[in-house]
């Protein structure tokens, strides 16, 4: 039973970011009979390549099945992350991980580049990152952490035992964390917003409500019935990340899509959330079963996300227990409500790693493993530049085929046994703790 005394009067089961940009229906234009290149998905990934092709002469079309943007990309939690969870658990070699690092760092640099040429005001600030050690012996790993991303690239992490960590976060919770300074933070809605109109001034053709549907022929030479008649297409971008289904099985079969769930505190204060976050830096931290957490982008609330459920749950369902696990961290938030939670869908690979590729002469960007600000919007920019043929070196997400999952056919059965699985794990972590 949900406990809804957490919840204001006028509390939504929209994202918080949706106040400032919902996402748009409002271009219902026909659907062409033909186009160069077809990209279905109009989140950073699907936008990113469209507007790339576009500016280079291409005849690019974006279908969504729903709205523009209403996938994750008007959902998640605005962290920017130049490549610190990339690797993680992965079990690829040291030097497919090292190049994979590398190249998240200059897409943290495309990321901002982007946001300035096309003069995106999405509130985006360089504001650092904290990740909270859990338990000790996730501090310990951390440390050699810190390690792999300074040894790589200028990350500026650095750790910071437990009797500092006040310095940056305003709680006990943690056994101490690493700070990475090469990360920040924006507001999804206005960034995903500022794509979209660079995509209309380039006048790629937008159709929103046009859910791709049966895929038929192959390079050059693409056959695809949509929900709004069928349009021809020379190539195929899939850049349907969580949210990939029937219509491209290959993928669909190689990507779980597990819910993220998110609340909006109500208004805070700035002193406030300052006494919280005394360097304004975002916050994850090292539990199987993560939470991630910022302040909002005028910096007088709490936006406090995590996998409140691996079970098909509602958002309103699921915000009592993000709000308890906010309390975890902050016990002065008791009492405080929220005024917006809501859910997304986030796609997880087998290896952990996001992937961009081709199969049956369809490219593919896909698998963000729950960090797809920047890398999505990285891979959709690569697939563009991999059509037009502008690249000189495959990129390091290129290099492995997105690897089948065993015995996974597209429906994610198995994710309350393995989700709770994690949360013994993380409990046990935590119980023992010394
Ligand atoms: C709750 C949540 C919190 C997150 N927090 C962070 C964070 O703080 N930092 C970070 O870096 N990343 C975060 N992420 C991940 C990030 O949001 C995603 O990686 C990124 O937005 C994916 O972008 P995309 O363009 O690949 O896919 P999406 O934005 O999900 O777009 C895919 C689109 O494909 C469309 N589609 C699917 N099938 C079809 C079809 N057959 N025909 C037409 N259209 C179709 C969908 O309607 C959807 O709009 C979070 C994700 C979630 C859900």
């Amino acid at each position: 039973m949900s406990d809804t005394s957490v919840f204001t009067d006028d509390f939504k089961t929209d994202p918080y970011w949706w106040e400032a940009a919902r996402p748009d229906h409002e271009e219902e234009r026909a659907l062409p009979e033909a186009c160069d290149v077809l990209v279905i998905g109009s989140g950073f990934a699907g936008l990113s390549a469209a507007l790339e092709l576009k500016r280079n002469g291409v005849d690019v079309c974006v279908v969504d099945a729903e709205a523009l943007g209403w996938g994750a990309s008007s959902r998640n939690g605005g962290h920017v992350s130049g490549g610190v969870n990339i690797g993680k658990s992965s079990g690829l070699p040291a030097k497919q991980i090292n190049a994979m690092i590398e190249e998240a760092a200059e897409s943290y640099q495309h990321l901002e580049d982007v946001i300035e040429r096309e003069n995106i005001d999405c509130f985006y600030r360089r504001s650092g990152r904290f990740v909270g050690a859990h338990c000790p012996s996730a501090y310990a790993k951390l440390e050699r952490r810190v390690d792999e991303l300074n040894a790589h690239v200028d990350s500026g992490a650095e750790m910071i035992p437990r009797e500092r960590q006040r310095e940056e976060l305003n709680t006990d919770f943690y056994y101490g964390g690493m700070t990475v300074e090469l990360s920040g933070c924006l507001h999804p809605a206005l960034y995903h917003r500022g794509l979209l109109n660079a995509c209309r001034a380039a006048e790629v053709t937008l159709c929103p409500r046009t859910r791709a549907g049966y895929i038929a022929g192959n390079e050059d030479n693409f056959t695809v019935d949509t929900s709004r008649g069928r349009i021809r297409a020379k190539q195929v971008v899939v850049a349907t990340n969580g949210y990939t289904g029937e219509a491209t099985p290959w993928h669909q079969q190689r990507v779980v899509p597990v819910s993220s769930y998110i609340i909006a505190t109500e208004e805070l204060g700035e002193q406030r959330v300052r006494e919280l976050f005394p360097n304004l830096k975002v916050v994850g931290d090292t539990k199987r079963v993560l939470y991630y957490f910022r302040p909002s982008p005028d910096l007088k609330r709490v936006i406090f996300g995590g996998r409140a459920s691996f079970a098909a749950k509602s958002a309103l369902e699921t915000a009592p227990r993000l709000h308890d696990f906010m309390c975890n961290v902050f016990p002065q938030l008791k009492g405080v409500r929220i005024t917006h939670g809501w859910t997304g869908n986030v796609a997880f690979t087998y290896d952990r790693v996001p992937h961009m590729g081709t199969q049956s002469g369809m490219h593919y960007c896909l698998g963000c493993n729950g960090s797809g600000v920047v890398m999505m919007s990285h891979l959709g920019h690569r697939t563009a530049l991999k059509i037009l043929g502008q690249t000189n070196r495959a990129s390091a997400f290129e290099a492995v085929e997105l690897p089948s999952i065993p015995f996974y056919g597209g429906n994610p059965w198995f994710l309350p046994m393995v989700g709770g699985y994690y949360q013994l794990r993380d409990w046990i972590d935590r119980r023992f703790a010394v």
